[in-house]
């Protein structure tokens, strides 16, 4: 069993950092916020993540499990330091890599001995090469025995969803990892060892296929949302039905079921900058993919097209003014409080463009939602049930499918809306249902 270091200990960072510990190696989480260190420190978790207090309370009991700000020391400490900090996009799509940059300039300059530099954020080709020379050049500083030590540089992207994060790293459906040297690879064996020998895939790569796993998959996943969003706004136009076309072309086993739900757009912390970055890595090597291109355009348009649909069901244009619509779920998606790149925040601003106000709540997001809201923020309140948003509301909007959304009492809801107007953005709900209840319902693509 390895000693290891994770660097940054937000959804990935302390998810791996909690999971490697359960694994049976020793861990010590790093990250250069003081208070969520503190946080873990005293027991606390800083996300909300299920399943994930379990684990960090029961290896931290172990003794397996610990928390500082001090790279130096963890770095000292440990055969492998993994960076799993963030990697958002620049201004330009591509990723900006100052984070991962800095760590991997601060392992440098604390190690004292041969190191594996494992890179677990999503990073463009060609950053184990560029992680490899900024180190090289730390250690360059300080003189002939530091660069003596040598070290070893891995990509082993990550593929955990948020809401299920821990099961996700626990059981993968594969574990990616890019090295050049034997001796890397011994040890990543050593760090992944309950996985491999319960033969989970394990995909050894050159350090730049590694790199390219993790883009290639999350603009795929991307695109496969994306087109069966188009195929639905095609069948509200025909007449169709998308869940059931979505049903038969799951079943044809080249195409698979999943990601074949029809909705507001993808967000997220991944999807979007992912896409983003994927598409600059292609135009700047001469192969643009216009299939990605075109994805991050139909995505915008799908989270405007939202807003449009309401306006269109509310009575057309104008008919938002003055109007309350209550939101039910702000994150992503379930099971998380991450509100980066929600649709929710496209649709509400837009919906409060037209003159809308808001009332909307989040069982987790809601603090997260409040900032990334700020600008609409007098037109915005949040309320702490979903039947409290109902509250004279002239429409219900359900944004986010929380298994709390998944079953409300209608006759409540109908009893509390002004109007009994409803549009489920995730097709949760069946029409005849909703209808024989006396509403008038929407939903996406039938
Ligand atoms: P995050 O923003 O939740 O966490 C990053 C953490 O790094 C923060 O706690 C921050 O304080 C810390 N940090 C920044 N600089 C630091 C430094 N110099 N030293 C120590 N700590 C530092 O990010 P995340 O969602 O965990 O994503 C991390 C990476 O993993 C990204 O590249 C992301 O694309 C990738 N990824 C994310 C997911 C996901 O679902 N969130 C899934 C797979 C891959």
């Amino acid at each position: 069993m390895a000693t290891i270091a994770v660097a940054g200990t937000g959804y990935v960072g302390l998810v791996s950092g909690a999971c490697l510990a359960d694994f049976g190696n020793t861990v010590v989480c790093v990250d250069n916020n003081p208070d969520k260190i503190k946080t873990l420190k005293a027991g606390g978790i800083p996300i909300y993540e299920p399943g994930l207090e379990d684990v960090v309370q029961r290896n931290v009991a172990s003794g397996r499990l610990s928390f500082t700000t001090d790279m130096a020391a963890a770095v000292r400490a440990s055969d492998v330091v993994f960076i799993a900090v963030g990697t958002p996009p620049a201004d330009d799509g591509s990723a900006d890599l100052k984070y991962v940059e800095a760590v991997a300039r601060e392992i440098a300059r604390a190690m004292d001995g041969y190191k594996v530099v494992v890179d677990k954020s999503t990073v463009p080709v060609g950053t184990g090469r560029k992680v490899k020379a900024w180190m090289a050049e730390e250690l360059g500083k300080r003189g002939a025995e530091a660069a003596g030590y040598g070290f070893d540089v891995v990509s082993n992207p990550e593929f955990l969803r948020e809401g299920s994060a821990v099961q996700d790293f626990m059981h993968p459906d594969r574990v990616v990892i890019g090295a050049e040297s034997l001796k890397a690879r011994a040890l990543m064996k050593d760090v992944y060892r309950s996985l491999y020998i319960n033969e989970t895939p394990y995909i050894e790569t050159n350090i730049e296929t590694a790199e390219m796993i993790k883009y290639a998959s999350n603009s795929f996943l991307a695109v496969k949302i994306t087109f069966i969003n188009e195929v639905a706004n095609l069948c509200e136009k025909v007449g169709a039905n998308v869940q059931d076309v979505a049903k038969a072309m799951g079943r044809d086993g080249r195409i698979g079921g999943k990601f074949l739900h029809p909705g507001p757009g993808y967000g997220g912390s991944c999807f979007p900058k992912d896409t983003q970055a994927m598409a600059r890595i292609g135009r700047d090597n001469g192969e643009p993919l216009s299939i990605v291109e075109t994805t991050i355009e139909a995505n915008e348009r799908q989270k405007n097209r939202m807003v449009h649909k309401i306006e269109a069901g509310m009575g057309g244009s104008g008919s938002l003014k003055g109007k309350t619509i209550a939101v039910l779920g702000l994150a992503f998606k379930p099971n998380t409080d991450d509100m980066r790149e929600a649709p929710a925040i496209t649709i509400i601003e837009g919906l409060v463009a037209l003159g809308a106000k808001i009332r909307a709540c989040d069982p987790a997001a809601v603090a997260e939602a409040k900032w990334r809201l700020e600008s609409v923020k007098d037109s915005v309140a949040f309320c702490a049930s979903e039947y409290e948003s109902m509250e004279k509301a002239d429409a219900l909007v359900l944004m986010t499918e929380w298994n709390q959304y998944r079953n409300l009492d209608l006759d409540r809801v109908k009893t509390l809306l002004n109007r009994p107007l409803f549009f489920d953005l995730r097709n949760v709900y069946k029409r005849e249902d909703v209808e024989s209840k006396g509403f008038v319902y929407h939903a996406v693509g039938k």
